[in-house]
Parts: structure tokens; sequence; C-alpha cells
């Protein structure tokens, strides 16, 4: 019997047998998760038990389980958290607590929970070191050892099976001062800045939006994203998810404002400001996103900047993954105009590997540092039979063939997409605007776990892209080409480490598609072929350390190479950072954000914000699909100034907050 509760659709008590998997109480009894939030963690046993991650979903219910897993069955309590609650923050409350429960009869219990209470606070207000990690752990093994009852033997519980399970949250309170949660003041402007990857300054630029001071209030964004245009049109909006707004009607549409600030200083020439010269070279390898931003920071540093590019065009993902109708490329071209302006020199057609070496980077051309921002530009295979059969071509080379002006003739073709993020839908949406007679996207999960953004999804559909969920290719078929694609459907299984149910293939459920061209897209790496091989003659892996150093002494590496295939934004944020390191590097000393970023303002409030209390979220316009699926116009339309000015006021500024707090 559980008392299941915290974020769960279903809460009260349950009665379950012995064995059940904990995945199957959240899910199949609880309902899952509300608002499409995802899953953190499943605290079983009480403020003595211990957190269960959502890796570990199919722990079976019982003793031995739970014990291994780091949690007790104790009290029967079952507390599921979501993506919104901060580990350490948990454990602190727990701990709180328990220490003071404690009798104080024996020392380790009196002493050590009030310990371990002060590394967490001190973890939680932005003070904490890597060595209180190693402190947590050294007190807790000692209470659990020597205390003289189950309360402090167990006292140090939640406190251990976050560490363990959570460190990397530990880890961002420590070394970036964030807490990825957004829940520990100390730590937090707003919950949007919190979350943007590259921490834009967001009630501030809105709040200029809202008074019609577009140059201020981008060069507010610039001072942390010099993609404002870019990103007004492709961000994600991690700020928009956490918007406070959204738990009360609907989220200020931040991206749109955005887009509409940065669409009206988009003509004039920006030119960034920068510091004399340090007297050193750093080259960057990649002109994407995160290529660009170290260059950026790193000119405006002081620093003799140059990338090199294998490509002929600049801006990576951006220039040969996101297709025109949603980032048209004059769009693009001008905030690379920007960057240049800065004094960055962008060498096209330059490859590492191809045309130069690491060593005559550092030894020839004198670079003091390199950055590797190589993306992630390798297609993973399908590993099915007859992949390498003609018309199976890769997602990534079919996008840059397009955006290259080199696209396949594709004209009357029945083209079949495998994968379900941001490059299949957009391989499957220009296979359609390049005349495809049929665009099929074939997906092994369901709809709603696709990583593509819900509106692409529902745009593709729209466009007459047909989707398959629950579908998993397992043969290409054809005499030598082509002829059809043999598909088995899924059931979801067990969970995996993501926490989301696993696809299974069901026996004898198959089904052919009968299609000329087959584009798997189901995830890519970075190409490493290029990089000088190890002493162990394997391509070196782009693991970087806590300053984004690689193996190599002065050899950096930041975005999608080192993170994987993730967002503008969040490549943004790595160039910032990785400019950060290359600068301390470079100067012998620690890294210091707060002294590279101009502080947070709290902007004064001037107008009514009750004025704004019912007034609906702002919705961009679009071309209809009949208008838009042949060709590719840009889709989304910008919003009009009054528009934007009204939403920028719906912001509930929650920075306000913070002054008081000050
Ligand atoms: C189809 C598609 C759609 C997407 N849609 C969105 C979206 O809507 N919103 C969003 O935020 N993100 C989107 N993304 C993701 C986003 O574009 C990437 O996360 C981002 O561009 C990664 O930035 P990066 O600088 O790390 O790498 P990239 O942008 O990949 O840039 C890396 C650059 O390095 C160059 N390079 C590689 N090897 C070498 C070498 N050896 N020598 C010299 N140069 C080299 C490459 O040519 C490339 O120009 C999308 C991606 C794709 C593929």
């Amino acid at each position: 019997m559980f008392a299941l509760s915290g974020r769960v659709n279903n809460v009260g008590l349950v009665e379950v047998p012995m064995g059940i998997s904990l995945g199957d109480i959240v899910y199949d009894i609880g309902g899952g998760i509300p608002r499409g939030r995802k899953l953190k963690a499943v605290q079983t046993g009480g403020p003595l038990g211990g957190c269960i991650p959502a890796s570990l979903l199919n722990t079976p219910i019982d003793y031995d389980s739970l014990t291994a897993a780091g949690a007790t069955m104790g009290s029967g309590g079952m507390i599921v958290v979501d993506e919104d609650t901060c580990m350490v923050e948990l454990a602190k409350f727990f701990l709180t607590f328990a220490a003071a429960e404690s009798c104080g009869q024996c020392t380790p219990c009196r002493v050590g929970g009030k310990q371990l209470l002060d590394v967490l606070t001190r973890i939680t207000e932005g003070q904490g070191t890597e060595a209180d990690l190693d402190r947590i752990e050294e007190l807790s093994h000692v209470m659990a050892e020597s205390s003289l009852c189950a309360l402090g033997k167990l006292t140090p519980s939640p406190v251990r099976s976050t560490v363990t399970h959570f460190r990397d949250e530990y880890l961002a309170h420590i070394r970036e001062k964030r807490c990825p949660a957004g829940k520990c003041t100390a730590l937090v402007h707003s919950r949007c800045v919190n979350s943007c990857p590259a921490g834009v300054d967001v009630p501030a630029y809105l709040m200029l939006v809202s008074e019609g001071k577009y140059a201020e209030a981008l060069a507010v964004h610039r001072e942390r994203n010099p993609f404002a245009a870019i990103c007004g049109r492709v961000c994600p909006a991690f700020c928009e998810q956490k918007c406070r707004r959204g738990e009360i009607d609907a989220p200020v549409a931040v991206r749109q404002v955005k887009r509409f600030m940065a669409d009206q200083e988009l003509k004039n020439p920006w030119t960034p400001e920068r510091m004399p010269s340090k007297g050193k070279k750093v080259a960057v390898i990649g002109a994407g996103p995160a290529g660009l931003t170290a260059a950026l920071r790193l000119a405006q540093w002081g620093y003799e900047v140059v990338v090199h590019e294998a490509l002929p065009v600049a801006g990576g993902m951006m220039a040969v993954g996101i297709p025109d109708y949603r980032l048209p490329k004059d769009v693009l071209r001008a905030e690379i105009e920007h960057i240049k302006r800065a004094g960055v020199e962008i060498r096209l057609n330059s490859r590492l590997g191809r045309d130069f070496t690491l060593e005559q980077l550092m030894e020839r051309d004198g670079c003091d540092a390199v950055v590797l921002a190589i993306g992630a530009h390798k297609d993973r295979r399908l590993r099915i039979s007859g992949e390498d059969r003609e018309g199976v071509i890769s997602a990534t080379g079919f996008l840059r063939d397009v955006a290259l002006g080199n696209p396949p003739r594709l004209e009357g073709k029945r083209v079949a997409v495998v994968g379900g993020g941001d490059t299949a839908v957009d391989a499957a949406r220009t296979a359609i605007r390049l005349g495809a007679s049929e665009a099929h996207l074939v997906y092994r999960r369901t709809r709603d776990e696709m990583p593509a953004l819900a509106e692409e999804v529902d745009a593709a559909e729209a466009e007459g892209v047909r989707l398959h969920f629950l579908a998993n290719p397992s043969a290409i078929i054809g005499n030598g080409r082509v002829e059809s694609m043999r598909c088995v459907r899924q059931v979801l299984g067990e969970f995996d480490e993501s926490g989301r149910r696993k696809p299974v293939p069901t026996p004898g459920a198959e089904f052919d598609l009968e299609v000329d061209v087959v584009i798997p897209a189901i995830g890519q790496v970075p190409d490493v072929s290029g990089l000088a091989p190890a002493a162990d003659g394997q391509a070196r892996a782009l693991a970087v350390d806590a300053t984004m150093m690689t193996s190599l002494p002065g050899v950096f590496a930041a975005g999608d190479a080192v993170t994987g295939p993730a967002t503008v934004v969040e490549a943004v944020g790595q160039g910032n950072r990785v400019a950060l390191f290359v600068d301390a590097y470079l100067q012998g000393k620690q890294p210091a954000p707060e002294k590279m970023w101009p502080d947070y303002r709290v902007l004064d409030l001037t107008y009514e914000m009750e004025a704004y209390a019912s007034v609906p979220r702002a919705k961009a316009g679009e071309l209809p699909p009949e208008a838009r699926a042949r060709d590719f116009l840009e889709i989304e339309q910008a919003l009009s100034e009054e528009v934007a000015r009204r939403e920028a006021r719906r912001c509930l500024r929650c920075d306000l907050e913070r002054r008081k707090a000050e």
C-alpha cells in the first residue's frame, strides 16, 4: 500500500502487488505527469527514504530492489517529482525535517544532520564547492555507520541518493551557480531567464519592447545571444515553457515578440564593441551558432579570431539544416554580418582534417587556443538490410544539398522519412516542396513522444505529410533501387533509460510502404574523421572536462559536437561558455562569468499590469498550407507592432520579486 502523491495525475492510496514496476505505478495507476512535464524521480519511503531517477522506472517494487536503487519501502510514501523540482532543494527539505527530529543523544546524528544541512544550504545559495560533494559523502558515511538508531543512520539517505543519481544538478549549482529546475531563489533571476540556455534577460527586453525601445531591447538580447532574429524564428523557447503566465492562461509569446523586435533592427548594422587587443590568436572550427558565438565573444574580448568552415557557407545547421520556410537565408546572413563586423574572419571551404591539421594551427599559424564547434553532421544508420540500395539518402546530406542549391529530383517520387525529430520533419516537408507525390514520416514511438516541436508536426501534416506512429522499418526492398520499405508495428514495452516506454516489435505485424526514396533521420553524431587520431589510432571523441577543454591542452569543444544534436540557443549558450573558459585559460585566471556579461537589470514597470490580465496570448499569422506547401517562402508572419507591444505587457515581471528580495 503506497500513498502516491506529488506531480502525478491520480493521487491517493494505491494497493499494488509486490514486484510491479515503479513505472507502472506512475503511468498506469497514477496516470502520468500533469501538463506534459517530464518525470524526474520518485521519492519513496518518507523523509528517510531516497529518490529513484526516471532512468530506473523498471525497478520492481520489493524491499531489495528499492534498497539497491538507493531508496526504501519505509513508510509507503511515494512522491513523484517532475522537471520543475530541484533535487538539491528536495534533499534539503527532507534533511531539514530529519535533522529537527534528532533527539540529540548521539553526536553523529545531532551534529552530522546539522552539518549536512549547512552544506546543502551553501549549495542552494550558490556558495558550494566541489569539495562539498566529498564532504556530503564523508558525513553521510559516518552518520550511517555510527548513529545509534535508524533515524541517524537514514537521515543522509535523501541526500546520498540525490548526489548519486543527480550529480549533474549539484554540479550545475556549484560550477555554474545555476539551478536547472529554477527553484533555488538565490540563483534564479526569473524562471524564463533561468531556463534560457544562453541566459538572455527576457523580462528586460520585453519591458523595453513594450515601451517601443526596440534597439535598446535588442542590445539587451545581444549581450548574451547575438542571433535574435534567428531565434525569433526557430527557438523552441524554453523560456515560454517555464513562463509563470502559462500557469494562469498561456505563456507570453516571447519568441514572436523577439522576432518582431529583431526584425525592426535587422537592417541597421551592428558593430559589437571590442576591448583592446590581447595579442593572442584563437582558431574556431565550424561556423555554426556555437562557433560563431564563441568567435564573437573572443573577438569582443580582444582576441584575433579566425573561423574555419568546411562548407561554402557560414551558419552551420542554421544554413544547411533548417529550411528557408522557417529561417530565410537573408535573416541568417544579416546576423552573421554582425559577427564579422566584430573583426571575426570567416574562412569558407576550409576543413580541418582535409585542408589543415590541429598541429598546423598551433605550430604554423601560432594559435594559442582552438575551439572545435563542428556540430553533429553524420547521420546514424538504420542498420537494416537494403540500406545501401540506390534511393536511400542521408537526411543531413539531403537538406544540405537543397540549401546549397543542388536539390535531388523528387518530382512525382514517393518518399519515406524515418525519425521523429526536427531533421525528420524538415526532410519530409522539404520533400513535399520538391514535388514528391507522397511523403511518409515513420516514427517508432507515439506522436506525443516526438522530439520535434508539436507545431512543426501539425504543420507537416497540414502540408500533406502522412504520419505513421509506432512503426519501425525492418528492411528496404528493391531490385537495386528502393521499391518499398518494410515496417513492423511496435508496442510500448518496458521503460528505457530516458524514462519512456521502449517500442518493441510486434511479431508478424508488418506492412510495406511502396516508396522510391528512403531518408533515414534517426539522429546525428559528430564527424570526427578529420581529427588527429589518438595514440591508439582511434578518432578522438569530443569529450570535454569541466572547463570544456578536450584531452588536448588548449583545444576546447562546444555545441552539438559535445552535447549531441540540440538547438540553436543551446549552441549559443555553449559558445558563450567556451569563450569564457578559453579566455580564462589564455589569461591564466579563474573563469568569472559575472565579469564578462552585464548584470541582469530589473527595469521599472511603466504601465498598469492589471490592464493586461485578460489579454489572450498573441498568435502570429501564417501562410495557409495550400499556399506554402510547394515553395520555400517563410511561413510564419511577424506580429504587428501594436500586438507585439501588447504581448510584451502580458509578462508578469517575475524579476520584480528579485528587487524586493534585494
Ligand atoms: C533539419 C534541422 C532542423 C533544425 N531545427 C531547429 C530549430 O527549429 N530550432 C533550433 O533551435 N534548432 C534546430 N536545429 C538544431 C540546430 O540547428 C543545431 O543544434 C545547431 O545549429 C548546432 O550548432 P553548432 O554550432 O554546434 O553546430 P552546427 O550548426 O552543426 O555547425 C557546425 C559547423 O562546423 C562545420 N564543420 C564540421 N566539421 C568541420 C571541419 N572538420 N572543419 C571545418 N568545419 C567543420 C560544419 O560544416 C558546420 O557548418 C535543427 C537542426 C537540423 C539539422
